[in-house]
């Protein structure tokens, strides 16, 4: 009989969890809160309890094919980056290609997940859940814990003495909409996430002036990279992810600042972070330096205190007659459905086995998917995580035990201060690649260019030094997708697919990109020679 799986949320993380489950043959069951699938990508007007609430201007910092699931690629012709209502649109396309919403309960609120009363190491759950205002509760082999993140506001107001004795208005970056209402305001934005800079950058063209404060400094990327391609499709290859973890960390340190520094100067515009050499993810922005250089938006340091009207910095300069202050300062999350004891969270630090399994379970029946924070897109991400999480309850792969998997986590999080620092935003932090190989490795699914090289080495080219897409991951092993290598071919195709909306006469191609590939394919002899040493 197939296994029953509670899927807890009908995010992106629970979409792909549900699609897992089915892939395995697993039969699940998702409780959703609301009355529509997309969780924190669904705008609406108000902010409602326990859902992640959004901007109406919210566009992806990651593009459509690093963002894409690794078996449906988004239509060729939407944008690379995309708007909130866009993705929704691939959301509802893909729900409906694999026919997930028959599993939805909508309206449904997980109230609790409890272990099997009357057999507790079964590994079976009791998860009960209320809709409408009635209660119910169903046993479950195992759960998905899909509920999001970026619910709970971090609201710091301790660490701005004064803050009762102002008078203007002051709320969290979750509360903030659109710009209407704030003409002529004079406002201090706090942080410098990417909420904090969307959310400035906007309002710095209603309001009278901005200032954004920050006590640690940002880098700012843009989305447009090499050539004018999306960012990620050039920062997230396999080669350079090789580089930055063979060379020597004094290297990869200053080719990052140089990388980081290249659009603009972080130092001349006030931004350059405290601690430079951390990894700490980067905000997305492409409007944030012209505003600064318009004087529409002002960088101050670290508020020392509030008065009534003003704010006093750090470097003890004032800005006076402030109107609204919009802390951007991040968000702390929890489960208020599971027992502590199951999963116990600790200023924002939480002890899972490679972010997902709680190692202290006598069967691995209960998994966290998408609590996480990749340098890259969370999608391919969560969908690895569901690939694997499903394949471990159906008894297909196992875990280690429980001291190996503490002993990973006390490693883990050693080296995720190394490279993230310790700040409340980076708690979740994670490599990119790294971890996506990791996973794969886990089921299966993890190319193998010593092989590829032999059988298709242009295929092992695109794959060493291409952009690291979720299609890769389908390329060998269970869920093998015979789409995966034409995916791979055809992506530059729907990148320029949606800018090609004049037509141009094509222009002819020169031999040296011929040359380039030839050189291509000697660089990945050489690179997997040089790795084989290192293994
Ligand atoms: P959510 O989208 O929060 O979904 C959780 C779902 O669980 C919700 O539908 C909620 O209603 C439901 N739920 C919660 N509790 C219960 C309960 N007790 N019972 C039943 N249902 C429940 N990542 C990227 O990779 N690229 C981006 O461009 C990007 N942009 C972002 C922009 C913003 C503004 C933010 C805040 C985050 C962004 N992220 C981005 C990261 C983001 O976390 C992911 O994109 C993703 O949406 C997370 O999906 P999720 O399903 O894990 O959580
Ligand atoms: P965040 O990344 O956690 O950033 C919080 C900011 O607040 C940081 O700059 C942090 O500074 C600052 N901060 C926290 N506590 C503070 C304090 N006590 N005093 C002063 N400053 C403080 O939160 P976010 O910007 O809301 O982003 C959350 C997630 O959503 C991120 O993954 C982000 O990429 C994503 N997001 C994406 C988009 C998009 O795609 N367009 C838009 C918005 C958000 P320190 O760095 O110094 O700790």
């Amino acid at each position: 009989m197939a296994k029953k799986v509670a899927v807890i949320g009908a995010g992106v993380s629970g979409l792909i969890s549900l699609k897992c489950c089915v892939d395995e043959g697993l039969e699940p069951t998702c409780f959703e809160r609301t009355e529509d699938i997309g969780g924190l990508w669904r705008f609406k007007e108000n902010v409602e309890d326990g859902r992640a609430s959004i901007y109406q201007s919210v566009i992806t910092n990651t593009s459509k094919e690093m963002s894409c699931f690794s078996d449906f690629p988004m239509p060729e012709d939407f944008p690379n980056f995309l708007h909130n209502s866009k993705l929704m649109k691939y959301f509802r396309i893909f729900a409906e290609n694999f026919d997930l919403l028959k599993y939805i309960q909508f309206q449904t609120i997980v109230l609790s997940v409890k272990k099997c009363p009357d057999f507790p190491s079964s590994g079976q759950w009791k998860v009960v859940t209320q809709s409408h205002g009635k209660e119910q509760s169903a046993i479950f082999d195992a759960v998905m814990v899909c509920s999001g993140h970026h619910i709970i506001p971090h609201i710091p107001l301790k660490s701005f003495p004064g803050i009762e004795k102002f008078k203007g208005q002051y709320f969290h970056s979750r509360q903030y909409k659109h710009p209407d209402g704030f003409e002529g305001k004079r406002i201090l934005v706090i942080g410098t996430g990417n909420s904090a800079s969307d959310i400035a950058v906007e309002l710095s063209k209603k309001a009278a002036q901005v200032f954004i404060s920050t006590r640690h400094g940002a880098w700012v990327l843009s989305r447009i990279s090499e050539d004018g391609y999306p960012w990620d499709q050039v920062f997230h290859t396999r080669f350079k992810s090789m580089l930055r973890n063979i060379l020597p960390r004094t290297v990869v340190k200053w080719m990052m600042q140089e990388q980081m520094n290249k659009w603009f100067n972080h130092e001349n515009y006030g931004l350059e972070p405290q601690n430079k050499y951390l990894m700490k993810e980067p905000v997305l922005n492409d409007d944030l330096p012209s505003r600064l250089l318009y004087g529409a938006i002002k960088v101050k340091s670290r508020v020392k205190e509030l008065t009534e009207t003003s704010a006093i910095f750090e470097d003890e300069t004032v800005e006076e007659d402030i109107d609204v202050i919009v802390f951007a300062t991040g968000y702390t999350f929890s489960f208020p459905f599971l027992e502590e004891s199951l999963v116990k969270v600790e200023n924002n630090m939480i002890s899972l086995y490679k972010y997902i399994f709680p190692p202290h379970l006598e069967k691995s029946t209960l998994a966290c998917i998408g609590l996480i924070q990749p340098l890259g897109s969370i999608f391919p991400t969560v969908e690895l995580q569901a690939r694997w999480v499903t394949r471990v309850f159906k008894g297909l792969c196992s875990l280690p035990s429980e001291d190996t998997m503490l002993a990973d986590i006390i490693e883990r999080t050693k080296k995720k201060i190394d490279l993230f620092g310790e700040s409340l935003s980076q708690t979740l932090q994670t490599n990119y690649v790294d971890y996506l190989d990791e996973l794969a490795l886990e089921i299966g699914a993890k190319p193998s260019f010593g092989f590829l090289l032999l059988t298709d080495p242009q295929l092992a080219v695109k794959l060493y030094f291409g952009p690291c897409n979720s299609y890769q991951y389908r390329l060998v092993g269970p869920g093998k997708w015979e789409g995966a290598r034409d995916a791979i071919f055809t992506q530059k195709q729907r990148i320029l697919k949606p800018l090609k909306t004049r037509t141009l006469k094509p222009s002819s191609s020169s031999p040296v990109s011929s040359l380039l590939t030839i050189l291509g394919l000697f660089a990945v002899v050489v690179a997997f020679l040089f790795q084989l040493q290192w293994f």
